[in-house]
């Protein structure tokens, strides 16, 4: 995505985009920013961004990059060879590669503009390549800028964290993914799980297009609608779809953390707040929180949070989850129940 304003930027990002405008406003660009978040986070959208902004000589009263000229349109096209980008070669950023980059500064530039680098998986220095990165750094020429791009800021050498600024790009707002997974055409019903599940855009866009994955999502209503009737059993319904799930770790996280999200929603139900996650199922959540009283549901979620952090330890993950499965139709089914059975 090729940002176009800062209002763009602050809607997604407000702290980096209020800091790094206001340095452009005061006239206090740092010569080396570290981006640093989570991946999803649009570190390298917002890079890209600055670098027009810093480039572009027809900034508006708002700061924004004008957008139409050569200089915009390059960096949109991703031709600017005023904007360099390194990112690892292997395993690692390479002492080459960063020696490159300063050949490329002592070829005088035909136009005196900035000249901006963007250095993704800045965590991927080798103790060399640092050393040389550090050397610009120490020195940095008049109009040169590093952005650094990491996920894992506290794998940085402390020397290179020392001589830039950095700026924490948070996780995007669950709002957000959900705007951006409907764009692509996936159905509320299951963009608004896959945003409860994960906050980071990339991960959410790789579930909504992953079959199985959301088959996994039909498969969690279909427990609980089997829940509703004694006719149909819960087990049933996930022993006849398991396999998928059962050999992937993945997977059956994914299953166990949308029975909590839905068993959240019939709790919620149960305390009558309307804050709910599966909302096209509302009536199947109505019909589940009166069959059973607020201990019982309370107690059901307080299982699934711990088989959740169990699965990470090499259990027994079919026997874990028919035991699961089992409680909850002795629960939510047997009218005899009392909130002191264990579940
Ligand atoms: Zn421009």
């Amino acid at each position: 995505m090729v940002y176009r304003e800062w209002e763009d930027i602050a809607k997604e990002q407000a702290t980096p985009a209020r800091l790094l405008k206001n340095h452009i406003q005061l006239n206090r660009v740092n010569h080396a920013y570290i981006f640093e978040g989570e991946k999803g986070t649009k570190k390298g959208e917002i890079a890209h961004f600055f670098a027009k902004t810093l480039l572009c000589k027809n900034l508006d009263q708002d700061l924004n990059p004008c957008n139409v000229c050569k200089d915009c349109k390059r960096v949109n096209n991703d031709t600017h060879p005023n904007v360099l980008k390194i990112e690892p070669d292997g395993k690692f950023i390479k002492k080459e590669q960063v020696q490159n980059l300063i050949e490329e500064y002592s070829k005088t530039s035909l136009e005196v503009s900035p000249r901006i680098n963007i250095i993704y998986e800045a965590d991927k220095f080798n103790l060399s390549s640092a050393n040389s990165l550090l050397k610009i750094m120490e020195e940095p020429g008049e109009d040169i800028y590093q952005i650094l791009i990491t996920e894992n800021y506290n794998s940085l050498l402390p020397t290179i964290k020392s001589r830039a600024e950095a700026i924490h790009f948070k996780e995007l707002d669950r709002n957000l993914i959900r705007q951006e997974l409907k764009k692509q055409g996936i159905k509320s019903s299951y963009a608004h799980p896959i945003s409860q599940y994960t906050s980071n855009l990339e991960a959410a866009k790789a579930i909504a297009d992953d079959e199985e994955m959301i088959e996994i999502i039909d498969l969690v209503i279909d427990v609980y609608k089997a829940l509703l009737t004694d006719n149909q059993s819960a087990i049933i319904t996930f022993l006849e779809k398991n396999k998928k799930i059962l050999v992937d770790n993945d997977k059956a996280n994914f299953f166990i953390e949308l029975m909590i999200i839905f068993q959240k929603d019939i709790l919620q139900t149960k305390l009558d707040k309307e804050d709910l996650c599966f909302l096209d199922q509302k009536s199947i959540i109505n019909k589940l929180a009166d069959k059973i009283d607020i201990s019982y549901a309370e107690k059901a979620l307080k299982n699934m949070l711990e088989l959740s952090i169990r699965t990470k330890y090499n259990i027994n993950l079919k026997l874990a989850l028919n035991k699961l499965l089992m409680n909850l139709e002795r629960g939510y089914k047997h009218a005899t129940y009392s909130s002191r059975d264990s579940i």
